[in-house]
């Protein structure tokens, strides 16, 4: 198996059996994410606690991207402090957009979405949960948008 199957089985997994689905009773942070082009719609909620982020639920609905994309920022972030979630998102954001991708080295199972980076339109499928993460953390209200 080389890379690119086994990067391709990861999304094919996670999409099937997203992880850390549903809603959080108690969250203390939450946001909407949304992004037209595709119609990935997603709803995070997500329990901090003395800046740990300590259990997320994501739920919603889109594509194969999209889905795998939230399923592996959840088991990616979980435990993470805020800024070790930001700089995370900075990576990926780095292996999506960038040419430079020795970031991916660091990323583990999130370097499965590196080959998103040749297809522009998916770019916004797989750092959508991202950006709603970004705006759940950061307090605000506004649903997010990728437009
Ligand atoms: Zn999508």
């Amino acid at each position: 198996m080389d890379l690119a199957e086994l990067y391709r089985d990861v999304i094919v997994d996670h999409n099937r059996r997203p992880r850390n689905r549903g809603r959080l009773p108690g969250a203390t942070h939450r946001a909407e994410g949304n992004n037209p082009l595709c119609g990935d719609r997603l709803h995070l909620e997500v329990d901090v606690a003395n800046d740990v982020i300590r259990d997320l639920r994501c739920e919603g609905s889109g594509c194969a991207i999209s889905t795998a994309s939230a399923s592996l920022m959840s088991e990616a972030v979980k435990g993470k402090t805020r800024a070790e979630a930001d700089q995370l998102f900075g990576a990926v954001h780095r292996m999506l957009t960038g040419a430079d991708g020795s970031d991916a080295l660091q990323l583990g199972k999130l370097a499965a979405l590196a080959g998103v980076r040749a297809f522009p339109a998916r770019v916004k499928c797989a750092s959508l949960c991202w950006h709603t993460l970004n705006a759940a953390l950061t307090g605000s209200a506004a649903p997010v948008t990728t437009e």
